[in-house]
């Protein structure tokens, strides 16, 4: 099939196989230069793997630590008629290539947040490797149904306890409009704790503990996201600031639980890059146009592969412990916080319209990023020949 981007809004809604294998083997090039990592884990269980940090987390425990990796994901495999989903081909790519290197790379397809995914894995572990030094959970989902009272939660992006109004980019007619955003009910706001809080994470830890599969120092890490006053009422201070806020607690409920093996818990804030989570939030992808123009003048831009490289490198798995803030977070967003970079976005921020976006912005870099998630876009594949859809 010759296949071209269907593009719905801020999703597309299907990829290209080679695209997207290019995209993985990309991540690999980047991290494998550099020298392997020490002390690092060999066996890594990545939840939520398939695309955005999840993915990198993967390529990077791959090819720059030399582990093992098992991945969680929830994609869409292809029809006969109907491409997979980008996530179904990156793992294929990702499993293929780390095969083809030498490293044992196995996934797990389905709903992380139930207990029959839990048991699954905890089976592979058992049967394939005993125990797993380190749990990578990456998850970033629109719902979750819970294990155990069948009931379905929803995770909304709003604000808490009053309207927000503000710019963003309409990215299919490439335009600035006004945005107002109801506040949240109660109902959502618990919703989106439930999806996007850290109880799922805590399921799994102890659903690996009381299997045995923890193996000494074994350590867990999650990823959140703080960013800067202007886009605080639609993330830290809404529904999603709420739910990471949980989770940072529950990241500190897990270490006191991880540390009596020798292991820990830790929560990193990342950057802002663009993913499929992230070009889902309101006026977020204004913002990171913004951002990108500025970090990449300054030579501090980052994407996945390199924010999750330097996370492993100089932080989890240094000669040093880790550096912490007061909450113990791992900022991994020092770059995009630094004090002119942050001065320069909001400077423009008020200015940018329709007609000076391509100008004030790096709008079209964002859009670079957005369509080769999907795997297009790419000057090394032809996107005229007709490709296999698995
Ligand atoms: P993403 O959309 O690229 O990836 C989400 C992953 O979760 C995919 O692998 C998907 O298959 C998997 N998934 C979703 N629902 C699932 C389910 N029910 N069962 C199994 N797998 C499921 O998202 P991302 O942007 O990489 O986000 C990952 C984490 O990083 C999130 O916690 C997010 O808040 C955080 N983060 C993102 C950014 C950003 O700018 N994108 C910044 C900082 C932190």
């Amino acid at each position: 099939m010759i296949i071209k981007p269907k593009i719905r809004g801020f999703i597309c809604t299907n990829a290209h196989p080679v695209g997207c294998a290019q995209n993985v083997q990309e991540q690999i090039d980047t991290v494998t230069p550099n020298s392997t990592i020490a002390k690092s884990p060999s066996k890594v269980l990545v939840i939520g793997a398939s695309t955005g940090y999840g993915l990198a987390s993967r390529v990077v425990s791959t090819w720059a630590c030399g582990a093992d990796t098992i991945g969680i994901y929830f994609e869409r495999p292809p029809t006969k008629t109907k491409p997979g989903s980008a996530g179904w081909y990156n793992t294929l790519a990702l499993e293929q290539k780390a095969k083809d290197s030498g490293y044992y790379a196995k996934g797990i397809q389905g709903d992380a947040f139930s207990d029959a995914i839990k048991e699954q894995t905890v089976e592979l572990i058992k049967k394939d490797w005993g125990k797993v030094d380190l749990v990578v959970y990456s998850l970033a989902a629109p719902r979750r149904i819970h294990p155990k009272t069948g009931e379905v939660f929803k995770s909304v992006l709003k604000p808490i306890s009053q309207p927000f109004y503000s710019k963003t980019i309409n990215t299919s007619l490439q335009s600035i409009e006004s945005i107002s955003i109801e506040s949240a009910s109660a109902e959502e706001i618990e919703g989106t704790r439930q999806v996007m809080g850290g109880e799922d994470w805590q399921l799994w830890l102890d659903a690996l503990e009381q299997a045995g599969v923890l193996a000494e120092g074994a350590s867990t890490i999650a990823y959140s996201y703080i960013g800067p006053e202007l886009t605080w009422p639609i993330y830290r201070n809404g529904t999603i600031g709420k739910a990471k806020a949980h989770l940072e607690t529950t990241a500190r409920q897990l270490d006191t639980q991880l540390k009596a093996k020798g292991g820990w818990a830790l929560v990193a804030v990342n950057k802002a890059v663009v993913t499929q989570a992230s070009s889902a939030i309101p006026v977020i992808p204004l913002y990171i146009s913004l951002l990108f123009k500025e970090m990449k003048a300054a030579g501090t831009h980052e994407g996945c592969i390199e924010q999750i490289d330097r996370l492993f490198r100089n932080h989890l798995y240094s000669k040093n412990s880790p550096e912490l803030d007061s909450d113990g977070l791992v900022h991994m967003d020092n770059w995009e916080m630094n004090s002119s970079i942050q001065a320069a976005v909001q400077e423009a921020w008020p200015k940018v319209t329709t007609e000076n976006l391509a100008q004030l912005t790096d709008f079209a870099g964002y859009q670079e990023e957005f369509l080769k998630l999907f795997g297009f876009g790419r000057a090394d594949v032809d996107y005229e020949a007709d490709v296999p859809l698995d």
